[in-house]
């Protein structure tokens, strides 16, 4: 199966600035493989420096239309590319499939979780409230209004090939802003499709300009240097998110950074363990592995260990591996070679550093870049898959003893994005949610991201939250109006 099973009204293989469909200026290409089968789906053009230049001079030039548009105007535009995304859900799925490899069934809830960022902020753009403040004299009067930010530039990953583009297009239109986006270059074919939908729900050109690109650097520069551009919202590495708040500062950008986790799973011993086991399959499994809040240690207490590491392996061993096309796949391969290289050199290292190997454990028949489900046991704090991000289909066991030890190992980390934990006692789940240094706690939930809530990270995790109410309050600035001489 290949890209002939997608609508071909959604299969573009060109960017789009200020509303025309172009090539690099050198002809340059990316090529794009299925990473299931390793072949090429097709290719997207290689654009640089001077398209990106021309983004940006194409979302300036939209800015004041955009922004003068009704709020109730805009939020109809959002509604009508909404409602195309549901339309097309089976074919932006396929199309996700294909050139992420998660299986169908994540790709179609992806579609719907990220469709869902469009319907929520067509609904909240219209809730954009300023304030009146209680003057200090009785001659002057206060207030504040909410304005659009004005450019916008977004940088999205391959992880959610969709949703992490709606969740900040979407809030950002809404705002009133235009929008610079480079998607990933292993999956720009969802953005580009999405790109499509929204052109045919008429969003006016320039509004959202698409620059597809293997020189991130490179555009990534031209995006933060820009003193036009004026946020910059970006998800990927931990690694990337610093250096482009360091290129940022030069122009004193407002700034959403999502970036990289190492999220506890915390099970205790008064735990729920069904409702446990299926939140550590889910969390930990999930996308292979491949999201930035996915379970990364699973910290389970001396009195249920073994009975949980029991159970979690056969729900593990249950785990379908295979192409992601097949609907009785539900673990699919990961991205490329340099991440499951990665992840086979993890998994060596933390067993000779004394981890023992419960299942799984090594690169899977399916193909170059599957790899078994992987649970081991007897890891610590200390070694080195307890305290990187792992991105792949593995889960290490920390045993623990108490309150306090499950709360410091759960802290000891730079990032802070999310948390889960598993009890049925009621002082627990607030004095345990309390003391997690997390954005987000999952309790007795393994799953968390929705449309509804303020998704983000605390301390190296990130800044600025999407989703909820404030997703669009970052995408907007306040300006206080002082009138005075009032008689
Ligand atoms: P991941 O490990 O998830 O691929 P990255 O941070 O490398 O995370 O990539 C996330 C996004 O950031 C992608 O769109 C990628 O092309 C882009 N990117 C990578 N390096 C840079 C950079 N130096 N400047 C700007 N964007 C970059």
């Amino acid at each position: 199966m290949s890209m002939n099973s997608v609508n071909s009204k959604l299969v573009k293989d060109a960017g789009h600035i200020a509303g025309e469909w172009c090539q690099a200026d050198s002809g340059a290409t990316i090529a794009v493989y299925n990473p299931a089968t390793g072949e090429q789906l097709g290719q997207v053009p290689d654009m640089g420096i001077n398209e990106t230049r021309a983004a940006i001079d194409a979302a300036s030039k939209a800015l004041a239309n955009w922004s003068a548009v009704a709020p109730k105007e805009r939020a109809r535009l959002l509604r009508c590319w909404f409602d195309l995304i549901i339309e097309h859900k089976e074919d932006l799925a396929r199309l996700m499939t294909l050139e992420q490899g998660k299986p169908l069934f994540e790709t179609r809830g992806e579609v719907l979780y990220g469709a869902s960022y469009v319907e929520w902020y067509a609904e909240e753009g219209k809730r954009a409230y300023g304030k009146v403040f209680a003057a200090p004299t009785a001659d002057k009067r206060a207030l504040s209004i909410q304005q659009p930010i004005g450019v916008v530039a977004a940088i999205t990953p391959w992880n959610f090939p969709n949703a992490m583009i709606t969740r900040k297009v979407a809030p950002a239109l809404a705002a009133g802003c235009t929008v610079v986006l480079k998607p990933s270059e292993e999956t720009p074919f969802s953005a580009l499709a999405l790109m499509a939908l929204a052109e045919q729900a008429g969003i006016p050109a320039g509004v959202i300009n698409m620059i597809t690109s293997s020189q991130a650097a490179a555009v990534g520069k031209v995006l933060t240097d820009d003193s036009r551009v004026r946020k910059l919202s970006f998800t990927g590495s931990t690694r990337v998110g610093k250096l482009l708040y360091g290129q940022s500062a030069d122009t004193v950008k407002k700034l959403s950074l999502e970036l990289g986790g190492n999220a506890p799973f915390i099970v205790f011993d008064d735990a729920d363990l069904d409702a446990a086991v299926a939140g550590a399959v889910i969390s930990k499994f999930r996308n292979a592995g491949q999201t930035c809040v996915c379970a990364n240690r699973i910290l389970v207490q001396d009195g249920i260990h073994d009975a949980f590491v029991a159970r979690f392996k056969q729900a593990v061993e249950q785990l379908v591996v295979g192409n992601g096309l097949d609907d009785s796949s539900t673990l699919g391969p990961v991205i490329n070679q340099a991440a499951i290289d990665k992840i086979a050199g993890m998994v060596d290292k933390a067993q000779s550093e004394g981890a023992s190997l419960v299942t799984g454990g090594q690169r899977h028949p399916a193909g170059e870049l599957f790899f078994a489900p992987t649970i081991l046991t007897g890891v610590t704090q200390q070694m080195e898959i307890a305290r990187q991000e792992i991105f792949g289909p593995v889960a290490p066991v920390i045993r623990f003893k108490d309150d306090a030890e499950a709360i410091a190992i759960a802290n000891d980390t730079p990032y802070g994005l999310a948390a889960y934990f598993f009890t049925e006692s009621h002082s627990r789940i607030w004095k345990v949610a309390e003391a997690l240094e997390y954005g987000m706690v999952g309790i007795n939930e393994g799953i968390l991201s929705n449309e509804i809530a303020p998704f983000g990270g605390v301390k190296e995790s990130g800044l600025g939250r999407e989703g909820s109410s404030q997703g669009l309050e970052d995408y907007m600035e306040t300006k206080y109006l002082c009138m005075g001489g009032i008689r």
